[in-house]
């Protein structure tokens, strides 16, 4: 059998990273059976609709590098385009279809015209819970004749068409993650389908949707598994065949709530904007709820597309930990090569005013080399470096003595290397060569090496913390190495 799954995001907010995991597991699910992956846009809550969420979405996922061959896209002039025969798959583009399918249950008797007010069905509402019976609509329109429906249609009454749904039984399905789930039919309520304005539900736009585009596996959040018996008796009433549900369990974070925006849990394109690497954060919400059964930890999307299965899928909520996210993105930058990840890096340096390009094309790559190994995120990369490619550096003298030196031994410290770098000349200026002269200079002046190394950090860099000396002067140049040495100087001697 030919399989079909489908991201189907509302674009009610950003793409957040519990649907990054939802979209990555439905793609790998299809990319392993050779099937098909869709990206559906559910958009027949009008309320809550908001602006450029669309197109977060669907830019986030194709930063994080899930390829979308059918459905919703958007082209380089920022248009929303849709590819794939089953289209449209925007579905406020699909009312007419929804229309369709709710006459078909309505003569077949599975759906039915309710005219109720909100005033009445509130009133029916606080009375269940004063006598503290299940909340749901009491089935009142349930009896309506034809005629009936027809003479307060004409009334211009409004309406809205329900799903009926059995009173009693039950209905089961077997989950890909929790097994086998059952619920009772008579706890269900009779679902709206169409509502007043003619758009329809979630539910009923989901079901036929998700039966007209093929669609064999649903894989979502587990928020809807209480929906699923709904949706199974829809495809009953249709005499459609239901597809394969797996329901994946919540983040929470590290104090176990759920994760959410309003907890300053962030939305993929706040990783990007991080400096994050998508393929870290990939690797790291594939594991979130998921492993190989192994050590291994590191996986690249064809590995996990390798070696994924739901059986290895977790039932409890998975613990989004930051610390572990980090991790991830600082062993995936050492991963890529220099070139690759300062071709990543470029625009995070490029936000900070610094021109790559130009005459510091050098500098910038040696930035990128000194910090792969130290900076947590390409953000940080840039803020780390930034030094190397101001013109001025803005530092207090004081920090130019050692703790355990003083100011006459720094000053002396400065003037030797500048001397020795403005004088020795070498084929070609190099950590090495810097680090043998600054070597040099310590036997020369008899001092151990924080005594000379201090003084020299803090010239080239103008910070309490930076990388070595030496990669710095490396990076530097020879004629930029030997300015900062007696800006320093200077500082010091005023
Ligand atoms: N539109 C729903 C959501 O945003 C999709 C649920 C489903 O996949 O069925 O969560």
């Amino acid at each position: 059998m030919s399989i079909t799954t489908r991201f189907a995001p509302s674009p009610t907010g950003f793409l957040h990273v519990g649907g990054l995991r939802t979209a990555l597991y439905a793609y790998i699910h299809a990319a392993q059976n050779n099937g098909r992956f869709i990206l559906r846009i559910e958009d027949t809550d009008k309320e809550r609709f908001v602006a450029g969420a669309l197109e977060d979405i669907v830019a986030s996922l194709s930063w994080a590098g899930i390829p979308i061959l059918e459905g919703v896209g958007v082209d380089k002039q920022g248009v929303v385009v849709q590819n794939g025969s089953a289209g449209p798959y925007i579905q406020s583009q699909r009312l007419a279809v929804y229309e369709d399918h709710a006459q078909v249950l309505l003569a077949k008797g599975h759906a039915y015209h309710c005219f109720c007010t909100k005033e009445r069905l509130d009133e029916v509402r606080t009375l269940q819970q004063l006598q503290k019976q299940p909340t749901g609509y009491d089935g009142l329109c349930r009896g309506l004749s034809q005629e009936e429906v027809k003479e307060k249609k004409a009334q211009g009454m409004s309406y809205v068409i329900r799903m009926h749904m059995p009173d009693s039984g039950t209905t089961s399905f077997t989950d890909s993650i929790r097994g086998e789930v059952s619920f009772e039919n008579a706890l269900i309520d009779d679902q709206v389908l169409i509502k007043t304005d003619g758009f329809p539900t979630y539910h009923f736009a989901v079901v036929v949707d998700d039966h007209l585009m093929g669609v064999t596996h649903v894989i979502r959040g587990e928020e809807w598994i209480s929906s699923t018996p709904k949706h199974l008796a829809l495809y009953a009433m249709f005499d459609w065949e239901p597809p394969t549900y797996a329901h994946l369990s919540l983040f929470v974070n590290a104090d176990k709530q759920k994760m959410s925006k309003r907890h300053g849990d962030v939305s993929v394109g706040d990783f990007r904007r991080a400096g994050y690497l998508p393929e870290a954060l990939i690797n790291f919400v594939a594991f979130l709820g998921w492993n190989p059964g192994d050590e291994r930890e590191i996986f690249t999307l064809p590995d996990l597309i390798q070696e994924f299965s739901f059986d290895r899928v977790q039932k409890t909520a998975a613990v989004f930990n930051r610390e572990k996210l980090d991790w991830y993105n600082k062993e995936w930058m050492k991963r890529l090569s220099l070139k690759e990840l300062a071709d990543r890096a470029q625009p995070f340096f490029a936000a900070l005013g610094i021109d790559v390009e130009g005459e510091h094309a050098g500098r910038f790559l040696q930035a990128v080399a000194m910090e792969r190994e130290r900076a947590t995120t390409c953000v940080e990369m840039a803020e780390h470096t930034m030094f190397l490619f101001e013109d001025t550096l803005s530092y207090d003298a004081a920090l130019l003595v050692w703790k355990k030196s003083d100011k006459e031994t720094a000053k002396k410290v400065l003037a030797t290397l500048l001397h020795t770098y403005s004088v020795q000349h070498a084929d070609e200026w190099n950590a090495l060569f810097v680090q043998a002269q600054a070597e040099h200079v310590m036997t020369m002046l008899g001092l151990d090496r924080g005594h000379v190394l201090w003084p020299m950090r803090v010239a080239l860099s103008g910070k309490e913390h930076s990388p070595g000396p030496f990669e710095i002067a490396a990076a530097l140049g020879r004629e930029a190495t030997c300015a900062r040495l007696t800006v320093g100087l200077h500082a010091l001697e005023a």
